[in-house]
């Protein structure tokens, strides 16, 4: 049976931490799916449809990707796309306490599935999105927190 993964986030905007994470998993998955999970209390800095077009071009060479959205919950989304694994990276303590309690709430609901957490490579640990919509916000310059390739500067932000 074909092994599809779920990469759910915000990924406002998709990082290295983020792509490392992705490009490690492709020797597990036969297809992973990145899917920006659509909080409706949580308004994005960067449009929903720019952070797709963006993921898409990091990507788009790399045939077992595809880029999505979604509202609602994450287990029902796994079900209607047939994933029956949910990957997940963890930087952490902080990452770990949080992600164990929704992998166990997943598992509870949907038990034929498995969350998969790879751990944060060393250089990647201090990248996270919220610091690099600040310094972004701040005029800062980010190149290094992004994959390379797409200038951020050209989407523009709500
Ligand atoms: P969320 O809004 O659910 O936290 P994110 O887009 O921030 O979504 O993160 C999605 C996933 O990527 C999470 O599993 C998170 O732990 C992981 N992640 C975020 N930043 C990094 C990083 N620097 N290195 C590795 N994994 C990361």
């Amino acid at each position: 049976m074909e092994k599809v993964a779920l990469f759910p986030g915000s990924f406002d905007p998709l990082t290295v931490g983020h792509e490392s994470i992705i490009r490690r998993s492709f020797d597990l998955f036969d297809k992973i799916i990145i899917a920006i999970g659509q909080n409706i209390n949580k308004k994005g800095f960067y449009p929903l449809e720019q952070r797709i077009e963006w993921i898409s071009m990091v990507f788009e060479h790399d045939p077992k990707i595809e880029v999505t959205h979604y509202d609602g919950l994450t287990i029902d989304f796994c079900r209607k796309i047939g994933a029956r694994f949910i990957l997940r990276g963890l930087r952490t303590t902080a990452d770990f306490e949080y992600e164990w309690s929704i992998a166990q709430l997943n598992k509870a609901m949907y038990p034929e599935l498995e969350t998969v957490f790879l751990l944060t490579l060393p250089e990647f640990i201090h990248v996270n999105s919220s610091i690099v919509r600040d310094i972004i916000r701040h005029g800062g310059d980010v190149s290094k927190f992004l994959p390379g390739g797409v200038d951020l500067t050209k989407l523009n932000t709500k």
